[in-house]
């Protein structure tokens, strides 16, 4: 195919309508008819990027094999897609002006003055157009962050228009809004929906599909009303009633028939018909789980369930592959203590400790790693929770009175997780950390090995700590192994206590390539391992 086609998401109504996940099952679907799909998602806040945002701001900061920081919706694209992103896939207004400003300073514009229209509104452009030319997509699919009708967007809705007008049939887009029920008269609106398209119209933007969600069924009436007021085909008005997965969304969509409509609006062959086989044996075993566990995660921002949105959907894909439903037990770390620990774990068949930043928290993760290591459950540290592991092992078992990270004491006589040399005299906190995909080397006779299959892995990092390996030897003495290391550095990945049934701390965040069809392997190997626990409890 020659040219790439472009379509962009848009919202109205409400936030959180789940944009990206009409995005990547549109996507999915395109996929599974044979074309080569990207998304991108476009962030209209003035931060560079978001790894400089709190998760109560955000939810999860994602991290791509190239060492991008983004937003979350680009796991969503990876755990649909089965393809990784990269840092073009993110785009903030920061980073747009970053560069705008960066080539108004070395004189590339000549000494016009530089303005929205056209300066900002090219570079969103050629962000956009930049993954289909360089990376040889068929279809681009841009999803723009926030709601049409905030001031913060429109520098975006502008550029979608520019480039609807350019490209004609090569561009679409979709419009994603709500359709509210009320309760009290027993009807559901589309007022919001008419006023939200009008926005766009205000614009200049004419949707090509409207995505309605809803909590009821949409009547064809209703269809047909919408698609009259707001200049849109019948057939284009598209259903989205709420589903209990995410994972079930390609489904409706290809039952509302979205991809075909989309198809035939860009001039595109249908292709084959989709391929969702592997896709549906997923959805079966999830639905149809023969066991069922329950995994404690532990961290600070518990009352925000998208801070681990990773995490918790790296455990679907684990807890579908082992045909069983895994119940996630929310523990706050500051809420543990010596008393309560046995009252609120004794319950939990896996912990899971999540990874983290600050002090804040802290003793109460190194209390339930104590517990798990004691009480020989299924234990699995990231990040973070990997550096517990060691703090607590060396407090516990060596005996090192205040041994610690660097990071929450500078002070501490034993340094057992301590400061990257490279971390050494950076002072910036945007993009500094270790990111990104590195390769390690996995120990033969290890747990992680079993686990993987094979000894050489590459997982992604975020974090600016490591292991202190001159306390490796004392600490591999007294029981716990590293058996992972990175080739290059010799930094210590992985450890874990091969006397325990199954304890695994890993310094990388496994949890971001986890994939509908690829789960991971250490999360499968985790749920396995909490449902032997679970099956040693009941006998
Ligand atoms: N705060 C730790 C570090 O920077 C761990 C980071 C993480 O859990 N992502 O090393």
């Amino acid at each position: 195919m020659s040219t790439t086609k472009y379509i962009f998401v848009t919202g109205g109504v409400a936030s959180s309508l789940g944009k990206g996940i009409i995005a990547s099952s549109l996507a999915k679907l395109l996929q599974a008819r044979g074309y080569k799909v990207t998304i991108q998602k476009l962030d209209p806040y003035i931060n560079v990027d978001p790894g400089t945002l709190n998760p109560y701001e955000h939810g999860e900061c994602y991290v791509t094999e190239d060492g991008a920081e983004t937003d979350l919706d680009l796991g969503h694209y990876e755990r649909f897609l089965n393809s990784p992103t990269s840092q073009a896939n993110n785009v903030t207004t920061g980073r747009i002006y970053q560069s705008v400003i960066n080539k108004e300073r070395r004189g590339d514009y000549l000494g016009k003055t530089v303005q929205i229209i056209p300066h900002i509104t090219d570079e969103i452009k050629r962000y956009i157009k930049y993954l289909g030319s360089k990376k040889k997509f068929d279809v681009v699919i841009s999803e723009i962050g926030g709601t049409v009708g905030d001031i913060e967007s429109l520098p975006y809705i502008e550029a979608v228009r520019q480039m609807k007008w350019e490209l004609g049939t090569d561009a679409l887009i979709i419009h994603l809004t709500l359709v509210p029920y009320l309760s009290a008269s027993g009807e559901l609106k589309t007022k919001p929906t008419q006023h939200s398209v009008k926005q766009l119209l205000e614009n200049g933007v004419q949707p090509d599909v409207l995505v309605l969600r809803t909590e009821h069924k949409l009547t064809p009436d209703l269809k047909g009303k919408v698609a009259l007021f707001c200049n849109v085909s019948k057939e284009a008005v598209i259903e989205s009633i709420d589903v209990s997965t995410i994972y079930e969304v390609p489904i409706r969509m290809k039952d509302e028939k979205l991809d075909i409509i989309v198809l035939n609006k860009l001039g595109l062959p249908l292709g084959e018909e989709p391929d969702l086989i592997n896709w549906n044996e997923f959805l079966y075993r999830y639905k149809n789980p023969k066991k069922e566990v329950t995994i404690a995660l532990i961290g600070k921002y518990v009352e925000l369930r998208d801070a681990y949105k990773s995490i918790t959907e790296a455990i679907i894909h684990a807890g579908a592959s082992n045909e069983c439903k895994v119940r996630v037990e929310w523990i706050h770390s500051e809420k543990i203590n010596e008393d309560n620990i046995e009252k609120r774990l004794k319950d939990c068949h896996g912990i899971l400790i999540a990874p983290g930043f600050g002090h804040r928290g802290i003793e109460g993760k190194i209390i339930a790693a104590k517990y798990a290591r004691e009480l020989k459950i299924p234990f699995f540290g990231i990040c973070l929770g990997m550096q517990i592991a060691v703090i607590e092992f060396a407090r516990n078992i060596l005996n090192l009175q205040g041994a610690d990270s660097t990071e929450m004491n500078p002070s501490t006589e034993f340094p057992v997780i301590d400061l990257m040399d490279e971390q050494k005299g950076i002072t910036d906190k945007g993009g500094t950390m270790r990111l990104g995909s590195y390769a390690c080397n996995l120990k033969k006779d290890s747990g992680a090995y079993k686990a993987y299959g094979k000894s050489k892995i590459s997982e992604r990092h975020r974090h600016r700590y490591e292991f202190n390996n001159s306390f490796l030897p004392m600490i591999e003495t007294a029981g716990m192994r590293a058996t992972g290391f990175n080739p290059d550095t010799n930094l210590v990945e992985i450890i874990e206590i091969p006397e325990h049934p199954w304890y695994i701390g890993v310094q990388f965040h496994p949890e971001y390539s986890s994939t509908v069809l690829q789960p991971h392997p250490l999360f499968v190997a985790f749920i396995k391992a909490a449902i032997e626990n679970s099956q040693k409890k009941s006998i």
